[in-house]
């Protein structure tokens, strides 16, 4: 009798577990998922930190942990290609906490579950960015490798051109294949464009894309497009700092090599910063077809502060600008995985890693500025409400994964 009690429990017990096989179900939301093609009413199951199926009506009984998406957006988590977070490496002003922000201070509550530093590094210094702020986050930080070889250091060592190294940067690439995914060219100030040309050619040792982030009229813009590969990407698309980098001309037109070079397959990302994103710039260029590809924040200390405030918040912008939700959606998952060659990330492929936004688009009046101070008025702003990374609710704005307090 014993015997068949036990066996009866352990058949019990096998039968819960196997009918709770979820960990954490996010059901009844609108599910974009651009990748596969996904926009519409359907509910999402994770289990063991992946996505493990998504499908219209996965019963509620089958997972531990529940949550009633209602109206709210699901998509991938977010990937922002563009971030400054490199936190307390050297008492400098660009590659230290007064520049750098934690990614985890940010991500989560933007909805965002991987962040791309542009260059806060380089291969000297990347190994100490590894091991004291990537190791030790939860957001996925992945980099591109300042050819400088101390990264964003300032003067004089980032003007240094003898430190300028395509090898060692190629091979630093090569050790860490699933952290970085490219170079970066920037804040240069000379003239010679050996330092561009060493970008490019660590670029084509360790077969990785090049992010342009160059701020200062050294090079002309069209001079930089040409030499431009397809899939390198050009950050401060629509800045209005210097006529060297505007794609618009004096009379409200995209400048005919700007859109060559997109034609060519050259990427435009955001990079909206402090002063990177101009409405003068913005508007025009997305009315003739130079919308960008990705939404890369440029997130650092002041530009959190200013307006561009969270990768949100830029999409937001884009929102009311007429940009559609399911346009806005692709371009901070799907295009910014291919972008950065990371085609296991973006997306809610079963077996794919569970990282995902689920985000609210709130009705009212919102003010939206640019570098400039310049405001445009809108309706609609997105919101994050919950995010998830590898399974694990990392952000619950208003409890949603909550018990409910008993009085
Ligand atoms: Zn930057």
């Amino acid at each position: 009798m014993r015997i068949v009690l036990v066996i009866l429990f352990c058949f019990c017990m096998f039968h819960v577990a196997q009918a709770q096989q979820y960990d954490l179900l996010i059901k009844n939301g609108r599910v974009i998922d651009p990748k596969n093609k996904v926009d519409g009413k359907m509910d999402v199951a994770v289990a063991d930190g992946k996505i493990s199926k998504v499908a219209k009506d996965i019963p509620a009984a089958q997972s531990k942990k529940v949550i009633d998406a209602t109206g709210l957006l699901v998509t991938p988590g977010l990937i922002d290609i563009h971030t400054h977070v490199f936190t307390g490496s050297k008492p400098d002003i660009f590659a230290d906490g007064i520049y750098s922000v934690s990614a985890d201070d940010f991500s989560f509550k933007s909805g965002v579950t991987t962040v791309v530093d542009a260059g806060t590094s380089g291969w000297r210094n990347f190994p100490v960015f590894k091991s004291n702020v990537i190791d030790k986050s939860q957001t996925r930080i992945l980099s591109f490798l300042n050819i400088a070889g101390s990264g964003m250091t300032g003067n004089p060592d980032q003007e240094d051109i003898t430190d300028m190294n395509a090898q060692m940067t190629a091979l630093t690439i090569k050790k860490y294949p699933d952290i970085i995914v490219g170079v970066k060219i920037g804040h240069y100030e000379g003239k010679d464009w050996t330092p561009f040309d060493r970008a490019l050619e660590a670029c084509n040792l360790a077969s990785v894309p090049l992010l342009v982030e160059c701020h200062l009229p050294q090079y002309s813009l069209e001079d930089q497009l040409n030499k431009m590969r397809p899939g390198d990407i050009i950050t401060h698309s629509y800045e209005k700092i210097t006529e060297r980098l505007s794609v618009i001309d004096d009379n409200g037109t995209v400048r005919p090599y700007v859109l060559e070079a997109k034609k060519k397959g050259v990427l435009f990302d955001v990079g909206h910063g402090g002063y990177g994103f101009w409405f003068s710039e913005a508007v025009p260029a997305l009315k003739q077809g130079l919308g960008p590809d990705t939404f890369g924040s440029d997130l650092h200390r002041f530009s959190m502060n200013s307006g561009m405030k969270s990768l949100l918040n830029i999409m937001s912008k884009y929102l009311n600008l007429n940009m559609s939700v399911n346009d806005i959606i692709q371009r901070a998952t799907w295009n910014a995985a291919k972008s950065i060659k990371r085609e296991d990330l973006g997306s809610l492929s079963e077996g794919a890693v569970a990282d995902i936004a689920v985000i609210s688009l709130l009705n009212g009046n919102f003010g939206f500025t640019d570098a400039g101070g310049n405001k445009i008025n809108g309706t609609q702003k997105f919101e994050a409400e919950l995010t998830v990374r590898a399974g694990k609710i990392v952000w619950d704005l208003n409890g949603m994964a909550a018990a409910p307090f008993k009085k």
